[in-house]
């Protein structure tokens, strides 16, 4: 407890990792790296499905990376195997299964993190936990008898089932594809056109549905889902009714808004976190990388760079 870190990063995904790189090369020697997880990157360990392919440029966003940390393209198993190596990096203590509730900044000016794991000590933080810890879910009610098949990661298709998918983003339709080689599979989206996807997930959704490996239903809003005889029954605003085994829904992640006003950070009208063009809080010395940063569209490169202009923030702050 009397320990005091130079950093402390808190969330172990591809802006932490890349934040605790960074302070490595930058030259603090003491980082504390804290992930609630039981290991680095749960987002991509629990929504990316087995074999993904990973974009550098994810949603078409082009990004050149500014800093020490590299990316490129791969697939979810290469890019966990190359953060895992990151990771290795000179004076890093990495804690997993520690979940940080409050970061507060004392009068001596040290911020302290309170944990499930006890309290922690650090000069600066960097907060870095993401959106998916709470994905957004449909306004509708989903009743409780047909909770386990109402999903929101893509683990539990098992297959040999008919499953309704429900988003228009690169997401939802890299899971319906996927999903599509052994399940009878529906993409649901309100729009007309995918436009938020990148080039090749839209042409690759247009090909499946042409070749009828799937179905997109356009223009579809799902008003109300119901038990059906254990099955859901999912009632559209077009008035028809259609019943499947699973529904999935990938409509991205909200704003950890409890987590973020436990740190006393200044929210605007909207309930989203107020930083400067470094990504300092409110709170000096206090900063946010990944996608904590957006409301939504955030990527692996974005996170990386956010990383080290933090780190240069710090080190310039520190002469
Ligand atoms: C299905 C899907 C596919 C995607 N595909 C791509 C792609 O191909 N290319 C690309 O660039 N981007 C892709 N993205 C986006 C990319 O995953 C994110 O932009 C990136 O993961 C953001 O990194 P992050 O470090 O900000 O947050 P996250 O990756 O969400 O990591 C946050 C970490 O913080 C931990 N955490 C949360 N709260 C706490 C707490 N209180 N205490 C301690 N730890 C905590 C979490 O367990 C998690 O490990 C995809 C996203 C999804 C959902």
């Amino acid at each position: 407890m009397n320990n005091i870190y130079d950093i402390a990063i808190v969330g172990g995904g591809p802006g932490g990792i890349a934040s605790a790189v960074e302070a490595s090369i930058f030259g603090l020697e003491k980082i504390l790296f804290i992930e609630k997880g039981d290991n680095h990157s749960q987002t991509i360990r629990q929504y990316y499905k087995d074999s993904k392919r990973v974009d550098k440029d994810w949603k078409g966003q082009e990004v050149t990376i500014k800093g020490n940390v590299e990316f490129f393209d791969g697939t979810k198993e290469s890019t966990l195997d190359y953060f895992e190596v990151l990771l290795d990096g000179d004076g890093i203590d990495a804690l997993f299964n520690t979940e940080v509730y409050s970061v507060a900044k004392g009068d001596d000016g040290v911020f302290l993190m309170s944990t499930n794991n006890g309290e922690y000590k650090a000069k600066n933080v960097i907060i870095s936990i993401g959106r998916m810890g709470k994905p957004n879910k449909p306004s509708y009610k989903i009743p409780g008898t047909i909770k386990q098949f109402v999903n929101f990661t893509p683990s539990e298709c098992r297959g040999n089932e008919k499953v309704l998918i429900v988003g228009g983003g690169d997401s939802a339709i890299e899971y319906a594809c996927h999903l599509s080689k052994d399940n009878n599979i529906t993409l649901s989206y309100r729009r007309d056109t995918f436009a938020k996807a990148n080039d090749i997930n839209r042409d690759m959704i247009v090909q499946y549905d042409q070749e009828e490996k799937l179905r997109v239903r356009y223009n579809a809003d799902v008003e109300s889902i119901e038990n059906d005889e254990g099955k859901i029954k999912v009632n559209y605003s077009h008035g028809y009714g259609v019943t499947y085994d699973r529904i999935l829904y990938a409509l991205g992640g909200t704003t950890p808004v409890d987590f973020l006003k436990n740190c006393n950070i200044e929210l605007d009208e909207n309930g989203e976190p107020l930083f400067n063009d470094k990504f300092e809080t409110s709170v000096k010395g206090l900063y946010m990388a990944g996608d904590i940063v957006f409301k939504s569209g955030g990527s692996i490169a974005m996170a990386i760079n956010h990383a080290y202009d933090i780190l240069r923030d710090i080190m310039k702050e520190k002469g």
